[in-house]
């Protein structure tokens, strides 16, 4: 079973890339489980078609301890099974806690069985809080890929969640396996991306391009591959789904500075214009 975390930060499109990337891995005939660890709780609405889960933290608050898996692990599409792990209730508490008591729920249900594939992490990018560093802090996933694009933000987020990952690696065996490119249309992005990986030590698995496809199939609760298998961005999906399945690039990352980044930036982004 490999246990993987999608990082990155907050509208970048972990979700999105989640959902449309594990329905490519389960038309290749994996079993898949995906966990959002979102508060807000929408990181499984197109494999359910729709809103249709309960958190977490919601049935742990309405119905008491005496949780059963049914009511928290939902069959999507392919039968892929999806959780929302949830947060506190809006200005209160601590969002990251919340993902700590869906797994710890998860596994004491015994939702972890040996015919998994993968489970999926879609996890909110901020690494400052240590309720979201959870799924690798605890070793609970061994690998995690980032989400990110040409933005100078979203390459700020991805090279703090690389600060995290590399805080973790030696306790946890955390590794980083790439950086996915969720592209902006930002000019030269693929070389930036590049760039940006292979400073880290690690590889762009892959550039997912833009395309108001994924906006149609959202309208109609599903990913791309669902509502539109013969869609060019379908085959994309597939083509980062494979890419995951065959990765054997794991590695400890190495985060930049703040000047290098902004090197970096210069150098293959936007700056120079
Ligand atoms: P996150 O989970 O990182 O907060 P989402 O997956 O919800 O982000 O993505 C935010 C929005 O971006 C989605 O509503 C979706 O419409 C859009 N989006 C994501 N990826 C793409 C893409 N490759 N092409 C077009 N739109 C996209
Ligand atoms: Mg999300």
């Amino acid at each position: 079973m490999r246990q993987v975390a999608i990082y990155g930060k907050g509208g970048i499109g972990k979700s999105t890339t989640t959902q449309n990337l594990t329905a490519g891995l389960a038309e290749m005939g994996k079993q898949i489980m995906v966990v959002g660890c979102d508060p807000k709780a929408d990181s499984t609405r197109l494999l359910l078609g729709g809103l249709a889960q309960k958190s977490v933290l919601d049935t742990l608050r309405e119905e008491g301890e005496e949780v059963d898996l049914d009511s928290i692990l939902k069959p999507g599409y392919r039968n892929i099974r999806c959780v929302e792990s949830g947060g506190p209730e809006p200005g209160v508490g601590c969002a990251g806690r919340g993902i700590i008591t869906a797994i710890n729920m998860l596994e004491s249900l015994g939702a972890y069985t040996d015919d998994l594939d993968y489970v999926f992490y879609d996890v909110l990018g901020d690494v400052v809080c240590g309720g979201f560093a959870m799924p690798m802090r605890e070793g609970k996933a061994q690998e995690i890929y980032i989400v990110a694009s040409g933005e100078m933000m979203a390459l700020y987020a991805a090279n703090n969640i690389a600060k995290g990952v590399l805080k973790y690696a030696n306790s946890s065996g955390i590794r980083l396996g790439g950086i996915i490119c969720n592209s902006r249309n930002v000019d030269k992005e693929i070389d930036l991306l590049k760039a940006f990986a292979e400073e880290l030590g690690s590889q762009l698995i892959y550039f997912v391009p833009r395309d108001n496809m994924v906006q149609r199939a959202e309208i109609h609760k599903q990913t791309v591959i669902e509502f539109d298998p013969e869609a060019g961005q379908a085959q994309e999906y597939r083509q980062l789904a494979k890419a995951i399945d065959e990765n054997k690039m794991f590695v400890i990352p190495k985060p930049m500075s703040q000047e290098r980044l902004e090197a970096i930036l210069m150098e293959h982004g936007l700056m120079d214009i």
